[in-house]
């Protein structure tokens, strides 16, 4: 590893840590467990100067293999430490996306890592310490009540995407729901439940009675693994009251994802169904990591490849063209945890040359009929590709 290439990694940050770059990577330490010191674990990962980290490999030898590098370094826009605070976290990331979503811009938030790095503590939280998706609606309400000339309307759906099928966390009997593409509304799923919140203060308990729900099953790797994305999407509505745009709604839709482990399957012993869970993991986040760097690829042809999971369509209008992107890695510093920290780190750097256009969503009826045609011309396309 080079000195020459940490100086490269960091020039590309000046100018794109500004709160207007479509994509912001972020890597989140968590602490070591009481039970892992217990059983022995050390910490193998240091921050410097939140902005690198470095990784130092356990099973480094230099006489059996000197090619190999004993420290791994990488950059991104943010890491924290294993002290920092939900509040902080949330302030660092997410909140610098709000007020582009009151304003109709879509957005979406991802917390990506194995099983046990972090994911479900920055997203979620617990009832004493709330993750992102509690403060980010706290925040989003507060302002709301700044504007009173404008108009609100809050939706929440909560749902988890599991083996390439959708299923309603706030209504769990619904499964399998379908995808819809809506010209005006984009990627809608049909019959999830749209639950209009007055209020940030019922979404805490409702958000942690529908993750109950979320499926989880045991694997050799960790007790009780998740194996499910879970999406939490909200969708605000404003009808602007100033006189020289009446009529127009903007329509903001924020959607915040804990993802599923991104652990291999070939670490634990699945096998049968399992094994095929793990298969639909690794492709869904194998698409989405396409689809980020197809998206980054200034020189793109124009295929994004949405279609490859059932989390990338979902997520399609949130992606690139008139959004923006906070990623999150959870890494543990467990020096047993070393492979699927290093995992983590080169799928967070692949996401960090995000650069697209971020422009707002006014609906009017010109922006109907350029959607109508930007979907037409996909469909010609897809025809032209077979
Ligand atoms: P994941 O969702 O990635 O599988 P969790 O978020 O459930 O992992 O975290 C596993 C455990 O570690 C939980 O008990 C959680 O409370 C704890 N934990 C995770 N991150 C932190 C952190 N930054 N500080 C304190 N505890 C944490
Ligand atoms: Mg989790």
């Amino acid at each position: 590893w080079e000195a020459h290439e940490m100086q490269q990694q960091l020039a590309q940050f000046d100018g794109n840590v500004a709160s207007d770059a479509p994509m912001l990577v972020a890597v989140r330490l968590r602490p070591l467990w009481i039970k892992e010191v217990e059983a022995g674990d050390y910490s193998v990962v240091s921050v410097l100067e939140s902005k690198v980290i470095v990784v130092v490999d356990p099973w480094y030898d230099a006489d059996l293999n000197p090619n190999r590098s004993k420290e791994k370094k990488y950059a991104f826009d943010m890491v924290f430490n294993e002290h920092i605070g939900q509040e902080n976290v949330y302030e660092e990331t997410v909140k610098g996306l709000v007020n582009g979503v009151l304003d109709g811009y879509n957005a979406s938030v991802f917390a990506y890592g194995a099983t046990g790095a972090g994911k479900t503590h920055t997203m979620l939280g617990s009832l004493e310490s709330p993750g992102v998706m509690v403060n980010t609606l706290h925040d989003l309400y507060s302002r709301m009540n700044v504007f009173q000339e404008a108009k609100f309307k809050v939706t929440l759906s909560y749902m988890e995407i599991y083996n390439e099928r959708i299923k309603d966390l706030l209504m769990p009997t619904s499964i399998d729901l379908q995808l819809n593409e809506d010209p005006v509304r984009g990627m809608v799923v049909q019959g999830i439940t749209e639950y209009g919140a007055d209020s940030a203060d019922e979404i805490l308990e409702l958000l942690h009675r529908g993750n109950l729900y979320r499926t989880v099953e045991p694997t050799a790797a960790n007790q009780v693994s998740s194996r499910s994305h879970a999406v939490l999407q909200v969708t605000i509505e404003q009808s602007e009251a100033t006189a020289h745009v009446t009529g127009n709604v903007r329509v903001g839709k924020l959607s915040m994802v804990d993802l599923a482990g991104s652990e291999r399957a070939s670490k634990t012993d699945n096998t049968g169904q399992r094994l095929k869970e793990g298969a639909n993991i690794n492709r869904s986040l194998l698409a989405l990591g396409n689809c980020i760097t197809a998206l980054a690829d200034k020189n793109r042809k124009g295929h994004v490849p949405f279609r490859d999971s059932k989390m990338t369509r979902l997520l399609k209008d949130s992606l690139g063209g008139n959004c923006r992107t906070v990623m999150i890695a959870n890494i543990s510093p467990s020096h047993r945890q070393f492979e699927e920290t290093i995992n983590t780190l080169k799928y967070a750097n692949r996401a960090k040359n995000l650069k697209t256009k971020v422009a707002r969503n006014v609906h009017s009826v010109s922006a109907h009929i350029a959607e109508y045609q930007r979907i037409i011309m996909e469909l010609r396309n897809e025809v032209a590709e077979l």
